[in-house]
């Protein structure tokens, strides 16, 4: 009996944003500010002069950020408006970083039971690829929503 029972048994796993908690118009009103307000920050920040005389003794320059990539056109025209010579500028990939570490989760819990893997990631044909690597007891499905929320585009509230 117990071993049925046992074979029944489903994990969930959910994520939150755009899964669990939906962001409609205003959600992303206030993402807009925060990003505004981070720039604005941003463009308040000075550029260190004594670090800036050192790096013409470089041949190739490289700008490693943990900005998110998004950001990388902002990064760079403020980088350049601050005298800055650079060759490369990379920013991080947080998204597929974050994505990336929910797999290395999910692979980590016991798969005796079947698990249901709910995240609105499954909504992006990218990943595809990647989860074909999960063990066959994990299920992934996305979210199930009304109309009303849905929107063609992630909030991007999760990962900055
Ligand atoms: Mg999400």
């Amino acid at each position: 009996m117990e071993a049925e029972a046992s074979d029944t048994m489903k994990l969930a796993v959910v994520d939150i944003d755009d899964t669990l908690l939906m962001g409609g118009r205003l959600s992303r009103l206030f993402w807009h500010f925060s990003l505004t307000f981070q720039r604005m920050g941003r463009r308040l920040q000075k550029v260190n002069g004594r670090l800036l005389d050192q790096l013409p003794e470089y041949d190739t320059v490289v700008i490693l950020s943990g900005r998110d990539k998004h950001e990388i056109q902002f990064t760079q025209s403020q980088l350049r408006k601050a005298g800055i010579r650079f060759d490369k500028l990379i920013c991080c990939p947080r998204k597929d970083l974050i994505n990336k570490w929910k797999m290395s989760v999910v692979d980590s819990l016991d798969k005796e039971n079947r698990i249901v893997w709910i995240d609105d990631i499954f909504e992006e044909n990218l990943l595809k690829g990647a989860l074909l690597q999960l063990h066959p007891n994990v299920t992934t499905i996305p979210p199930t929503r009304t109309a009303l929320v849905k929107n063609g585009r992630s909030s991007e509230l999760e990962w900055l």
